[in-house]
């Protein structure tokens, strides 16, 4: 098996080549955005704090993540939180500064970007092993090899391993013949994890809430924005605010949210809001490379880490992997790496 084309250049696919080029296995990564990083995207400008529109946030209980982290020489800095948040109960009462409980299990960023994971892993595989803009739409089994059909052009392959999340491979890839009814059926219900989130940020010269009657760490009943924290670098040079909007605000334009959240910070803030260097947002709905419509209701993690996704297809020529597949952790980087770890350990069985 020497052509294994591996689908999306998130931190799955990425790691799944770079675990498979350590054991000497050659991949093609096909990327239907024009970047990698798929759920993991820092926003930069050198001016400002790095801001994290996708994952940002690992626990003590990540251990493939850490285990990468550790190979790849990134360290991690915990959470700024301060010892006081902003709590807003409800709409008609003013937001209380309170107390933080100690926090026992305190969240760790990847230092230098969560990008710094996706560039590092790149920066271990050859160049031409990662095509961007190439968009999967179709996969055929034509017998001596599977076809792969991208807007662009054909590819083929004596494997092909998937990481798109699977309610979007579902949906978005034609496959002849169709997958097992099973797979389909269980794909097509599987929660993606965060997929239609809202993530806003803020820059500032001055990280003004680190005062003594102040903070960065604001929970709020009220909204629009129900949760908001330190985004400075780990650095503490250049400083940020950033946090997650109601999901109901998708369909609103982007002004009328920058709008409501400045309008919502000036209850803890003031003037000082105003202060803002840039505002920065992403809807990941939006996203037609993340996110798909749900037919039905469906919960958090809903499939994730079924057993269908750890079986082999097309007589051991078709993985599904990707962060939603991952037994433990699903939907989190640390999924995304477990089920590269899962796939290359399949894939040498056979090879
Ligand atoms: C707002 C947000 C916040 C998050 N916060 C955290 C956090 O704090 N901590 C945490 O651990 N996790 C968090 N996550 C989840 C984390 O980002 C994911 O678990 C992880 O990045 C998934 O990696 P993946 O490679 O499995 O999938 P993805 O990153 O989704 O990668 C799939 C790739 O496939 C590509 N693709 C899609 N369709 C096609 C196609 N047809 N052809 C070719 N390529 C295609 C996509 O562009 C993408 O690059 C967050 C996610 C979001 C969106």
């Amino acid at each position: 098996m020497k052509n294994i084309v591996v689908l999306g250049g998130g931190l799955s696919g990425l790691t799944t080549a770079y675990l498979l080029k350590n054991e000497d296995i050659s991949t093609t990564i096909l990327e239907g955005r024009d970047r990698i990083g798929g759920r993991i995207h820092t926003l930069r400008n050198d001016a400002e704090a790095p801001i994290e529109m996708g994952a940002t946030w690992l626990g003590k209980k990540h251990t493939h993540l850490l285990d990468l982290l550790d190979q790849l020489n990134i360290g991690t800095t915990q959470q700024f939180m301060g010892n006081k948040g902003f709590y807003e109960p409800m709409s008609v009462s003013p937001p209380q500064l309170v107390d933080l409980p100690p926090n026992k299990e305190p969240s760790y960023r990847i230092d230098g970007g969560s990008d710094n994971l996706i560039h590092s892993l790149a920066n271990q595989l050859d160049q031409n092993q990662i095509l961007l803009n190439e968009r999967v739409r179709s996969i055929a089994d034509i017998g001596n090899s599977l076809q792969i059909q991208t807007n662009n052009t054909n590819f083929d392959a004596d494997a092909v391993i998937s990481t798109l999340p699977p309610k979007l491979l579902i949906e978005s890839i034609r496959f002849t013949p169709s997958l097992p009814d099973k797979l389909q059926n269980i794909a097509a219900g599987t929660h993606t994890w965060m997929a239609d989130s809202i993530k806003v940020a803020l820059t500032f010269e001055r990280p003004f809430w680190k005062g003594s009657n102040s903070s960065g760490t604001i929970f709020s009943n009220v909204g629009p924005v129900n949760e908001m924290y330190d985004h400075s670098d780990e650095q503490q040079s250049r400083y940020a605010l950033k946090g997650f909007m109601n999901t109901a605000y998708h369909s609103v334009s982007q002004e009328k949210r920058k709008q409501l959240v400045l309008d919502q910070l000036r209850r803890f803030y003031g003037d000082k809001t105003d202060s803002y260097i840039s505002y920065r947002e992403t809807v990941w709905k939006n996203k037609p490379l993340t996110y798909t419509e749900y037919d039905d209701p469906i919960i958090p993690h809903q499939h994730n880490g079924h057993k269908v996704f750890q079986q082999s297809y097309w007589d051991h020529r078709l993985f599904i992997s990707g962060s939603e597949t991952a037994p433990s952790f699903p939907g989190y980087m640390d999924g995304a790496v477990e089920s590269a770890q899962r796939v290359v350990t399949q894939l040498k069985k056979l090879i």
